[in-house]
């Protein structure tokens, strides 16, 4: 708003100043006019006043027809005054009153303060007044001279302003309008692409706001079980250790869970600050996913899930950083094994198809909802809050996985049957020697 006021008042300054400028030319130049008009007007002093104009020298008469004709055209009238103060000669182009050009006579005479501008030309002095009448305003220039016979005579030659102020009041006005108009619009169009503009920079902040306060409940929670189960230590100090066992393990499984979500927030923080570093080479995914599987298996004979892997015989290349892979597809799997019940089986296969390497988990286990299954991949994003809380979950899992895949130019869906399983596929870009 403060932009299109100073914008305005700058613009209206300069068209000020066009309009003045505009108008002292338009001044100058009728003054001008007026002036070389009077001049040549003083050729046939000697042809007004006794005897009819038509009758003398013929060719001085040509002229004056001449000069008469172009001060018509020009709308400037003229009128020749004798010594006493009667009109010899006059011709009216537009509507003025004899008796304002008397007051300008009057005061050549006077030495009337009236003169607007005093010219002493070698051939006479002509003075220009400006004149004001009802809604009328007229320059005059006035020259005295004496006539072949001695007399006096004064020519006038009059100008009429208005039509060339209503010019200039027209431009003023409808620059003034346009400028108006214009910053009107700019400042419209400014607002609306401002506001456009804004828009992700808002969301932005609101994510980081959301993200923030996300973190700092997650964060709430471990510290009240840690001081809960401390509270419970030390309120029997004379307690072995061995009896307090089950609390100091409590607190010891949130300093694990405040660890993991600490390293997952400061993963997810470099990431925002495009910091984290990955290190791209050819790498046999075939090779990473058995090493892999044979690292969760354990865990996973633990809960009594079978878990395989379905490969081709050949090596699967791809380009990628190696350990970030290796977090990418614990977890998926981890997520696996949180969220499948004991006896069920989980399945990794690999395999390329149209130059992409495509992995995918299959797992047995409680499913995601329709609803749910779009909001997986966002930070902090539960589908089932209460469950996963009991299970140590943070949300952050499918965020980290989704910003690793995407770095290295692949995709993340999710497939799901509430009740009968999940499928977590990624796919890769196949490598390409030489790309
Ligand atoms: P963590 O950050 O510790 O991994 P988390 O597992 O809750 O916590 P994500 O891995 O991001 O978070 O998963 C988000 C949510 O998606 C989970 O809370 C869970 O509800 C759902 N989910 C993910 N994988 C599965 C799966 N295989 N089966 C069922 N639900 C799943
Ligand atoms: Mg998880």
């Amino acid at each position: 708003m403060v932009n299109a006021v100073v914008t305005f008042s700058i613009l209206l300054a300069i068209i000020l100043y066009i309009y003045f400028s505009v108008g002292m030319t338009i001044v100058q130049n009728t003054d001008a006019e007026l002036m070389s008009s009077a001049y040549q007007m003083k050729r046939f002093v000697n042809l007004m006043g006794n005897e009819p104009v038509s009758l003398l020298d013929d060719e001085l008469n040509k002229d004056y027809v001449y000069l008469t004709e172009r001060l018509e055209k020009s709308m400037l009238s003229f009128c020749v005054w004798d010594g006493n103060n009667t009109i010899v000669e006059s011709q009216k182009n537009f509507n003025y009153e004899d008796e304002v050009l008397n007051k300008c006579r009057e005061a050549l005479f006077a030495d009337d303060t009236m003169s607007v501008n005093t010219l002493d030309e070698p051939d006479g002095i002509y003075y220009i007044h400006e004149y004001h009448y009802n809604d009328t305003n007229i320059r005059v220039c006035s020259t005295i001279l004496s006539d072949d016979k001695g007399d006096l005579r004064v020519i006038q030659l009059v100008g009429n302003m208005n039509e060339k102020n209503a010019f200039n009041e027209k431009l003023f006005n409808s620059l003034t309008v346009s400028a108006f108009f214009g910053v009107c619009i700019s400042f419209l169009c400014g607002y609306f692409i401002a506001g456009r503009s804004m828009i992700p920079i808002e969301n932005n902040m609101n994510k980081q706001k959301e993200f923030v306060a996300d973190a700092s409940h997650e964060l709430r929670t471990p510290i009240t079980i840690l001081r809960t189960n401390l509270d419970l230590v030390m309120s029997s100090p004379e307690e072995d250790v061995g009896s307090q066992l089950p609390w100091l393990e409590n607190a010891y499984k949130e300093t694990e869970r405040m660890e993991k979500l600490i390293t997952d927030l400061l993963f997810l923080a470099r990431t925002d600050l495009k910091q984290t570093d990955i290190e791209f080479t050819k790498t046999d995914i075939s090779e990473l996913l058995n090493e892999i599987v044979l690292s969760v298996s354990p865990a996973a004979s633990e809960q009594n899930i079978g878990i395989s892997l379905i490969t081709e015989n050949t090596p699967l290349y791809i380009f990628a950083d190696k350990s970030k892979i290796e977090q990418l597809m614990l977890i998926i799997l981890d997520n696996a094994l949180q969220y499948t019940p004991d006896g069920g089986s989980i399945t990794v296969s690999a395999g390329s198809y149209n130059g992409m390497v495509n992995v995918s988990v299959t797992d047995t286990g409680i499913g995601i909802s329709e609803e749910d299954i779009d909001k997986i991949f966002d930070r902090f994003y539960r589908a089932d809050k209460a469950r996963s809380r009991r299970q140590g979950g943070t949300g952050l899992g499918l965020s980290i996985a989704k910003f690793i895949v995407e770095a290295h130019k692949g995709t993340i869906s999710a497939r799901s049957t509430l009740g009968n399983g999940t499928v977590i596929e990624i796919g890769f870009p196949i490598y390409e020697e030489g790309v």
